[in-house]
């Protein structure tokens, strides 16, 4: 399976990045290995001096297709959970200034755990909801599905334009601001609409 992974989908975090407002998704992957679930601690890596947290929210492709037009993407999604995009913001910053490929800044060992409770979407109000990441009990981001700049059928249109999505393959959608570093010691935990959905500790 592979991680599709949604950059500058939130208007209030692309500001905050100082990067313009994208008029087509912007797109990058993350191998399987990326993956970190069940609560297990994630070790900071010796590479970086300034890891960032990004709290997603988390499609799950239920179906194989590609060329998939916006108004029958939803047959290709049911559930939803919530999700990290860590990235070590100095090698992206770096990345971006060299024109380089972003992979040793997003695609890293455990870049991206999870949740393992993946709610079912025609349970939801999915227009309205509202995820939150809190850092050692603090608020840190805020989220709401009503502020996507593309919607989840937008970016299934798009993505597979360009690749064959499989079942059990993880979109992730893109962060609000509140980006900031984490260190070693501390605690994050994600909920969706008040529900908690992950907490684990960065070592
Ligand atoms: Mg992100």
């Amino acid at each position: 399976m592979k991680i599709i992974c949604i950059g500058r989908n939130y208007a209030d975090h692309a500001k905050e990045m100082k990067s313009e407002l994208p008029t087509e998704p912007i797109f990058f992957l993350k191998p399987d290995t990326a993956l970190l679930k069940n609560g297990n601690p994630f070790f900071y890596p010796e590479f970086t001096k300034d890891l960032h947290y990004e709290c997603e929210l988390v499609v799950q492709i239920q179906k194989v297709g590609k060329n998939i037009a916006e108004k029958f993407a939803p047959k290709y999604y049911s559930k939803v959970t919530l999700g990290i995009d860590f990235t070590a913001r100095d090698l992206q910053q770096n990345c971006k200034e060299k024109g380089l490929p972003w992979e040793i800044a997003k695609a890293f060992e455990h870049s991206a755990p999870i949740s393992n409770k993946f709610i079912e979407i025609s349970s939801l109000d999915f227009e309205n909801l509202t995820f939150e990441l809190y850092k050692n009990g603090e608020k840190v981001q805020t989220g709401h599905t009503s502020d996507m700049i593309f919607s989840i059928d937008k970016l299934i249109a798009y993505v597979s334009k360009f690749m064959t999505l499989k079942t059990g393959d993880l979109l992730f959608t893109g962060t609000p601001a509140g980006v900031g570093p984490v260190q070693i010691g501390d605690k994050l935990e994600g909920f969706l609409n008040e529900e908690m959905m992950f907490e684990f500790n960065i070592r």
